[in-house]
């Protein structure tokens, strides 16, 4: 579910750089000078129509064996090449084709990625055509003249691009929610899955889950399917021989797996223990979305401030998943159980949404405004070149930042918060990952 990369490679000086700028978005774009023919695959984001994509630009390819950096580079270049969905061999039309261009054209065709020979230089379209057609000889299909630097042709050479990007996905409005109920024994699972299965009657059937002692029970509501996760051992429960210390965390780590949102259930009286830690943890561990459900919330005495204290409590001593909203319930009295279903939902969508690189970008660079990065003791201070989703489910954001260890964990933990304010995410964990451009 990440973005598609296309790779732009070429020997040095055809104009590769000035291509990526003009495809890629201009702002907050990384900016390299130095010549240095080891430096680091660049990746920058990039849109074209309603495609999102990242340009990896993989430095001057020179295949003169008397180069010291060689297998470097060519490495680079593999590298770049293994993971993007297209390749963009870029060869300058005033030049002509050089003994270069041919043994990287060779090379590229035992590649198995799509290739896109791109004539720059190609200012004048009459001149273009001729140009480009010099380069038929390398066996590579149809050239296509551009000009890096006016943008003629580039237009078109995306939309060829655009073609052979992987299909994006497109999950269906309706598309089921996988829904884990775990918690430590007696807690009310059952309860609580009795109490969806009685108020939303149209059950479809269960279902044999993946494993062979898992069973889903599929409930439907207000359209949108609910498939609960091997409810097999919660309902089983009570036929079996087993005290109520024994806990079954293996069981409750793999329905955490297939799950999209988890329902975190606790018990009100007994609070938060060692155990539902241990869980929280792995929900976040797993990237699942989660609302923390506690249950027998009848069974509390209560005054005007007890929910308000227990949940600062709970979120105090569940820090793996504080994103995760909270919600005070009787499966007993039925008392706010068809709220979990909307908390279920929104989280759903939290845990796959998608956000543009410009909003990203603003929600740093006002981050940015009012808190500069931490500048360490010999004066060197983090930069932040810009941010962009590289995945969902949960969402995962790749940060490009000078280096990655000039942020503490403070600093980190502020931009998540950041995002947090500005976009929401409610119930679902974010990942950021924060990666050096040196
Ligand atoms: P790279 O080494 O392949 O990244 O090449 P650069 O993007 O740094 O460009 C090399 C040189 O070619 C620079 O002097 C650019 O100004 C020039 N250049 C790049 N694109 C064009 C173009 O479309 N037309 C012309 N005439 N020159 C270009
Ligand atoms: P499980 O082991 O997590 O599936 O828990 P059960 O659903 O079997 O419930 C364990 C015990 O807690 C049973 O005796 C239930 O009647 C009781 N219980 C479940 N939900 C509630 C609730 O909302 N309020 C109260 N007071 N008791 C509950």
């Amino acid at each position: 579910m990440s973005l598609p990369i296309v790779a732009i490679l070429g020997r040095p000086n055809v104009g590769k750089s000035t291509i990526v700028n003009r495809l890629a978005e201009t702002k907050g774009a990384i900016v390299f000078d130095e010549p240095g023919v080891t430096r680091d695959r660049t990746y920058q984001p990039a849109y074209w129509r309603d495609r999102e994509f990242l340009v990896v630009d993989t430095g001057g390819l020179i295949f003169d064996d008397d180069t010291e950096f060689l297998p470097l580079i060519r490495q680079q270049a593999m590298a770049a090449l293994a993971e993007a969905s297209v390749a963009i061999f870029v060869v300058d039309g005033q030049e002509g084709p050089t003994t270069a261009d041919e043994e990287i054209a060779t090379w590229l065709r035992q590649q198995s990625v799509p290739v896109l020979l791109t004539v720059n230089k190609c200012e004048s379209p009459e001149q273009g055509m001729a140009q480009a057609a010099q380069f038929w000889s390398l066996g590579l299909g149809e050239p296509y003249p551009v000009s890096g630097i006016h943008g003629n042709g580039t237009g078109d050479l995306l939309d060829e691009a655009l073609k052979h990007l992987p299909p994006q996905e497109e999950l269906p409005e309706t598309s089921e929610i996988k829904v884990a109920i775990v918690g430590r024994p007696n807690v009310g699972k059952s309860s609580l899955l009795n109490a969806f299965v009685g108020e939303n009657r149209a059950i479809v059937s269960p279902i044999s889950g993946t494993t062979r002692d898992s069973i889903d029970t599929v409930v439907e509501r207000e359209g949108q399917t609910y498939r609960l996760i091997d409810t097999a051992g919660i309902r089983k429960k009570k036929h079996i021989e087993y005290g109520p210390e024994f806990f079954s965390i293996n069981r409750a780590f793999k329905a955490i797996r297939r799950a999209d949102v988890v329902l975190m259930v606790l018990d009100a009286l007994d609070g938060v223990t060692e155990q539902d830690q241990k869980l929280a943890g792995r929900i976040a561990d797993e990237g699942r979305a989660c609302i923390i459900v506690v249950n027998k919330w009848d069974a509390v005495e209560k005054d005007a401030y007890t929910i308000y204290d227990y949940g600062e409590q709970v979120k105090s001593r569940l820090q793996f998943t504080e994103w995760a909203p909270l919600i005070f319930v009787s499966a007993e009295t039925g008392q706010r159980v068809e709220k979990i279903l909307e908390l279920v939902n929104t989280a759903a969508e939290q845990h796959k949404r998608r956000v543009t690189t410009s909003v990203i970008n603003e929600v740093l660079e006002e981050a940015g405004n009012w808190h500069s990065p931490p500048t360490t003791r010999q004066g060197r201070q983090g930069r932040i070149y810009y941010g962009t989703q590289v995945s969902t489910q949960p969402p995962t954001i790749a940060l490009f930042v000078n280096e990655a260890k000039l942020f503490n964990d403070n600093y980190r933990r502020y931009i998540e918060r950041q995002f947090r304010e500005s976009l929401g995410f409610t119930g679902t964990p974010i990942r950021m990952i924060w990666r050096s451009k040196k």
